[in-house]
């Protein structure tokens, strides 16, 4: 039996990133893969613009200004955004001017509107043309001095030009793809999403549709490992059910091998009937271990499978887990070894849950040399988080993963978990 962190080192060592990638408009790349470092080929913002309405002056104009003892300067120009100025500003001007409009010759700095005293004359814009109204001198009483360069949003200020702005490896957020816009940048390259079969295995299984019979419960794992699945990135292909006979075992397995990933759930333990690692050893599996120091989810095997040739190019070893058929055990392993894999499976450099540390709200009596991963609902409270088991913790309780929010880990050396204690746990929503 191998500990959790060696058998994550194997998973990983042994699971190699698809190097296919796809082009992929970006409407359609949230949280796809960037396969290519992608750098700016403008700056951004591309010209010096205001950050506030209000008025366009040369800072050394209004030093000292305030309200007791406002300055004075003349309105020359109104500028909304889109357009740029005409005029360039002299001494003791201003020019009235909206945010994202550029910065008129001349001028250093803004004066937020709230910081001025205008004229009546207000909400007049002759649209476009950079003009005032005609026939009227225009002044401004700025009522706070400004510091050169004060609301001004200068050129390259958030993007340099050639500056990778989103790395090979990145996972998609709603943030790239607002940037790739901003970039002008309409389609990326992306690595394909990988595709992971998964096999259901039992006597006692029967489909949704199916009537329930003494002896016979319905298959689960099949439907929480396909939306695991999906939700990691990959593409769940259905192989259904084998029951607990070799012939049927590897005819099913072997529909299997033109996938990027296989994933079987049950048989792979010490029962009588658990004939999963046969099969895969008689398909030429290369077993790395069988075996995992935790709970729940002891019985877990990895190997590579010989693959068969993809669409997408060479034969290539297939990483095969054999994970435990208690409904529990099967997502906490997927969540542990499968989903690392296979998220640097899909090139994708972030591959691990952020962890926080949080107290333990319940007393808790564990076996010592195992790691236990124990389902909690995760609670802020004051700035503090606390971890409340979701009641029971026995591996077939599913409704455990349907009340969590995350994850508590207890180390291998640790006995009991006393309320109040600090434990690590991660988010899992
Ligand atoms: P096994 O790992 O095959 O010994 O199964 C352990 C437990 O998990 C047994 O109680 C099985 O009935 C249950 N089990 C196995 N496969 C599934 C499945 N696909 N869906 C729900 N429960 C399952
Ligand atoms: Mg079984």
């Amino acid at each position: 039996m191998i500990s959790v962190g060696e058998a994550r080192k194997i998973i990983l060592d042994n699971t190699l990133p698809l190097k296919e990638t796809e082009a992929c408009k970006i409407n359609f790349c949230l949280k796809r893969v960037s396969a290519l470092n992608i750098r700016s080929k403008e700056n951004i913002p591309p010209f010096d613009n205001t950050a506030m309405d209000g008025f366009a002056v040369r800072a050394r104009d209004v030093k000292g200004a305030s309200r007791e003892n406002p300055k004075t300067l003349q309105v020359i120009e109104n500028l909304p955004a889109g357009y740029a100025a005409k005029l360039s500003l002299k001494p003791s001007e201003a020019i009235r001017i909206m945010t994202g409009a550029p910065m008129p010759q001349g001028a250093d700095s803004v004066v937020m509107v709230e910081d001025t005293l205008c004229d009546e004359r207000r909400g007049t814009r002759n649209e476009g043309r950079g003009e005032k109204d005609e026939g009227r001198t225009e002044y401004v009483r700025i009522t706070k001095a400004v510091k050169k360069g004060e609301n001004v949003r200068y050129a390259g200020e958030d993007v340099k030009k050639g500056e990778v702005v989103i790395p090979q490896g990145a996972t998609l957020k709603s943030g790239h793809i607002g940037m790739l816009a901003a970039l002008g940048i309409s389609e990326i390259k992306v690595f394909r999403e990988p595709h992971v079969a998964i096999l259901a295995t039992g006597d006692e299984l029967i489909e949704i549709g199916q009537k329930l019979a003494p002896g016979k419960i319905r298959n689960s794992n099949a439907y929480s490992l396909y939306s695991q699945v999906l939700q990691t990135g990959g593409i769940p292909l259905v192989l259904g059910i084998a029951k607990d006979n070799k012939r049927e075992l590897e005819r099913k397995i072997k529909k299997g091998l033109s996938a990027d990933m296989l994933l079987v759930s049950g048989g792979i333990s010490v029962g009588d009937y658990d004939f999963v690692k046969d099969v895969l050893k008689d398909v030429g599996t290369e077993m790395k271990f069988w075996r995992v120091a935790m709970k729940p989810g002891k019985p877990l095997a990895f190997g590579l499978m010989p693959g068969t040739k993809t669409n997408f190019g060479a034969r290539r070893r297939i990483p095969v887990f054999g994970l435990p058929g208690n409904p529990v055990s099967s997502m906490v392993s997927f969540e542990q070894f499968v989903r690392p894999a296979l998220l640097k499976m899909s090139g994708a450099k972030d591959i691990s849950r952020f962890h926080l540390p949080a107290i333990a709200k319940d007393d808790f009596e564990k076996k010592k040399g195992l790691r236990y991963f124990l389902r909690v609902i995760l609670e802020n409270k004051g700035g503090t988080l606390y971890a409340t088991l979701t009641g029971p913790q026995g591996s077939g309780i599913l409704k455990s993963m349907v009340l969590a929010n995350g994850i508590m880990e207890l180390p291998e050396d640790m006995e009991f978990l006393k309320r109040g204690q600090e434990v690590e746990a991660t988010y899992i929503d």
